[in-house]
């Protein structure tokens, strides 16, 4: 696995009386754009808020670009972007103003700031409305200005909470858009959202949260994973000439793969690596004994990853417990 540019370490949040995180883990890849789900109370803002060390977690360690976020977060904001779900706007401040304000805040030198300011706004769209006071923008222009104040200083991080909330399809689009474009600047985008057929057009990596605890973290379907720089996972279907549960705890054995789902028909299996490592596990398939009659890439949007994922977590038992209680 590539150095994670996020990584969280069995961390464990706790309000007064309830624990809202326990003992989470994860790695987060550069270059990848991961939508963080979970049913409403999951955990995922107290999640971001961990990583951008906006709150102190009870135990556990978080870093990000290799520095731990709690002994160094000064370091960490000058590479992390975060827009909060109920972020604000100063309404009386133009759009220039906001961004300037920002690039000071951020510490850009100042003979630095108009041209970030300039180049910020052109890349949110809001290049010709740099003299218009925030109140007099539309929602999604709002959005991507509280976006472009995140991105001034061009993280190399973004977490993003509920960044599609309250917007139209046409303004989701656009949005869509404005994260597919930082992605392919090399950002790394964390981003919780509800509206899963939004974040379908432009994720990597799906991370569910549910009752606190990680429920599944992978790459989705597709080559979008292996298009973002992060080593290539593949879902993909087998069916055999043989019954699939005859071949699955050989194929369970093998290297780089991770069964999935088995079914009367056939299997899915999660494959990390290429093309290669793909044809390498047919032949070894054969080789056993267990001549197969599909191979195919499994396709499913977000929705159903999701939906899989709180099913699966529902008939392991994970569902019906919540995170332990907060310790006294
Ligand atoms: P949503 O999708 O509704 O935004 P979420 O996944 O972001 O939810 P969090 O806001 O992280 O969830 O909250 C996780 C849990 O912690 C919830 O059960 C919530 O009620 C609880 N919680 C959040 N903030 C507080 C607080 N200040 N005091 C006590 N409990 C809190």
């Amino acid at each position: 696995m590539n150095t994670p540019i996020i990584e969280v370490i069995d961390l464990t949040f706790d309000y007064p009386g309830f624990r809202a995180l326990a003992q989470v883990s994860l790695r987060i890849e550069p270059g990848t754009v991961t939508a963080l789900v979970g049913p409403n109370g999951a955990g995922k803002t107290t999640l971001l808020r961990c990583i951008a060390a906006l709150d102190t977690p009870l135990s556990g360690t978080v870093r990000v670009a290799g520095h731990d976020v709690y002994e160094s977060p000064r370091e960490v904001h000058a590479l992390m972007g975060y827009l909060s779900d109920s972020f604000g706007l100063y309404s009386e401040l133009t759009v220039a103003q906001g961004l300037e304000y920002a690039a000071r805040s951020q510490g850009l030198a100042t003979e630095a700031v108009a041209k970030a300011v300039q180049t910020t706004a052109e890349r949110m769209g809001l290049g010709d409305k740099l003299q218009k006071l925030a109140s007099t923008l539309s929602r999604g222009q709002r959005q991507r200005l509280a976006i472009g104040q995140a991105i001034i200083h061009s993280p190399q991080v973004l977490l993003l909470d509920e960044p599609a909330s309250g917007l139209d399809p046409e303004a989701r689009g656009a949005l869509a858009g404005v994260f597919k474009a930082l992605q392919a600047q090399g950002m790394t985008l964390l981003v919780s959202s509800h509206i899963l057929a939004e974040l379908d057009a432009y994720s990597t990596h799906m991370l569910a949260l549910n009752q606190g605890r990680v429920l599944e973290h992978r790459a989705l379907g597709g080559a979008t994973a292996a298009s973002a720089g992060a080593p290539a996972e593949r879902l993909l279907r087998l069916e055999f000439v043989h019954s699939a549960e005859s071949v699955a705890s050989w194929l369970a054995n093998q290297v780089n793969v991770t069964l999935r789902h088995i079914d009367a028909s056939g299997l899915e299996i999660s494959l990390r690596g290429d093309a290669a490592a793909q044809a390498a596990l047919v032949s070894a398939c054969v080789a056993a004994g267990y001549p197969l009659t599909v191979v195919a890439p499994v396709t499913e949007n977000l929705q159903q990853s999701y939906l899989k994922s709180l099913e699966a977590g529902r008939s392991s038992g994970r569902d019906s417990k919540s995170a332990d209680k907060a310790q006294p």
